[in-house]
């Protein structure tokens, strides 16, 4: 009878305001709307703002997800605020100072009907005290590669180890024995970024590491990863955390499972929705009239920023090597642009030939583009994994934060590309160009074809990221009919 049928579980996202956690969390709101269940999504004031600024995105959700909803709560800086390069770091402090009370007002009065489980990014574990406090389940998300995310884990056996602080510059290739898994192959130089503090009482690391040990607080971790990529760090996790959910590439997960039934393309809202900056598509006709495996596509994701010179190693870095390259420039890349100085007539030209320069690319599409044979990245998580799916060869420059033990493991576990870290010189950008596309191509084109199929067969029907999403939305369902709705 129809007075039978329960309503469907209604599910809190609540991504850390960053770009890159948002567009995971966003994917994951659409999996679990596509399975039926009811989805809030509690974006920052800012990112909401950016989001919305170049496409209709809440009723591209809504049109497609009766009961999707969007909702804001401030971030706790003002809106002129940059939230960028290391400024960045502020927004780690300020959300957690402002941000609970208000949480705790939206779940008891404001956000209807009353929701039945969290999913929160696991780096706010203020939010697994609200829930507690208001009987609500909740699930995290670390956006971050598991490797990062045992980094993190082990910070505090780093420390109690005295292998922590980091004494000067040439104590950057010590090896760190105390992270379990990695006794080998982890340097100083490759610990989340945070870690090359004077002081390991620094508030930053002090904050990452309480955040991430807080994870086994939550009823379970679901993490944008797959089982063949990191196996072995996985199993060191759920010492700690046993129920963790391996759920990713989460983009390509989602294509594969997009009902035909519903005449709306993924891609399309993806595409849409997938940055803060408005896509320039000119980028699509440009690689179009390049030949297959040829250009170097070159992003550094959406917080990092360069100062001016390390643009111009780059810049000359990639002239010299005489390939073609797509490089995103975005409006804000560039840190103290104070009056625009001359650009060398040698880089003028050498773009004009063989060069592309955009604010903001279609990423995934880009990477899948039969004319791109390699990504010079700065080794953002996502960045990583669509590459990894595309079966791109990588030349990493870490910036900050997790990218530093990602690129360790993109060259040194995974044997995917080049590590160029702690390097920004026209010498080295020019002979690793040269290594990725002619001289070095071969190695790593097999095992980035390779991944790229392991990648694929995770997300495929029987795979092991396919059958964890299940996995996860049945556990939805089942703790949200056993707990006690406030
Ligand atoms: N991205 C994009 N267009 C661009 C540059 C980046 O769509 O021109 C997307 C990219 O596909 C990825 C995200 O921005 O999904 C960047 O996330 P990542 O975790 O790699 O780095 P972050 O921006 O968090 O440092």
């Amino acid at each position: 009878m129809e007075q039978d049928i329960p309503p469907p579980p209604h599910v809190l996202i609540f991504p850390f305001p960053a770009l890159g956690h948002v567009n995971s969390m966003l994917k994951l709101a659409e999996f679990l709307s596509i399975a039926g269940l009811r989805v809030t999504f509690l974006n920052s004031e800012y990112n909401h703002d950016r989001l919305t600024l170049h496409a209709d995105v809440c009723s591209l959700y809504t049109r497609r997800f009766p009961g999707f909803q969007f909702k804001r709560i401030t971030d706790g800086l003002p809106m002129d605020h940059p939230r960028i390069g290391d400024r960045f770091q502020e927004m780690l402090h300020s959300v957690r100072s402002v941000t609970p009370p208000l949480l705790k007002q939206m779940l008891t009065d404001d956000i209807k009907p009353p929701v039945n489980c969290i999913i929160s990014d696991g780096f706010m574990s203020f939010v697994v005290d609200v829930a507690n406090e208001l009987g609500i389940p909740i699930i995290y998300f670390r956006t971050i590669s598991a490797c990062a995310f045992w980094a993190y884990f082990c910070i505090r056996e780093i420390i109690d180890a005295g292998e922590l602080p980091i004494q000067g510059k040439e104590d950057m290739d010590r090896l760190i024995k105390s992270v379990p898994g990695m006794e080998t192959f982890l340097r100083c130089r490759d610990l989340p970024s945070f870690c090359r503090a004077d002081d390991p009482l620094d508030r930053n690391i002090q904050l990452l590491m309480s955040e991430t040990r807080s994870s086994p607080r939550a009823q379970g971790l679901i993490l944008n990863t797959f089982d063949d990529l990191e196996g072995p760090i996985l199993s060191q996790i759920r010492t700690h955390c046993p129920k963790i959910y391996t759920i990713g590439p989460l983009q390509a997960h989602l294509n594969t499972r997009v009902p035909s039934s519903s005449g709306t393309s993924t891609d399309s809202l993806q595409s849409t929705t997938n940055g803060f900056w408005e896509v320039d598509r000119s980028c699509m006709a440009w690689l179009d009239k390049q030949p297959p495996k040829t250009v170097v596509y070159v992003s550094f994701g959406s917080i990092t920023t360069l100062s001016r010179e390390e643009v111009i190693e780059f810049w000359y870095g990639l002239v010299n090597s005489n390939k073609r390259f797509l490089w995103v420039v975005r409006p804000d890349l560039v840190s103290g642009r104070d009056g625009e100085s001359q650009v060398p007539e040698k880089l003028v030209e050498g773009t004009k030939e063989r060069g592309y320069m955009v604010d903001w690319v279609p990423q995934e599409e880009v990477l899948a583009h039969r004319a791109v044979g390699g990504f010079l990245t700065h080794s953002g998580w996502n960045s990583t994994l669509e590459s990894i799916v595309a079966a791109q060869p990588m030349i990493c420059w870490p910036y900050f934060a997790d990218q530093q033990v990602n690129s360790r493991f993109v060259s040194e576990v995974w044997k995917l590309g080049l590590d160029m870290k702690d390097v920004c010189d026209r010498k080295v950008v020019e002979k690793m160009v040269n290594d990725l596309m002619v001289e070095r191509r071969g190695e790593f084109v097999k095992s980035a074809d390779n991944m790229a199929k392991l990648a694929r067969g995770s997300i495929n029907e029987g795979g092991s990221s396919y059958s964890n999403l299940d996995r996860l939305k049945n556990d939805i369902k089942l703790i949200t009919s056993q707990s006690t709705v406030i």
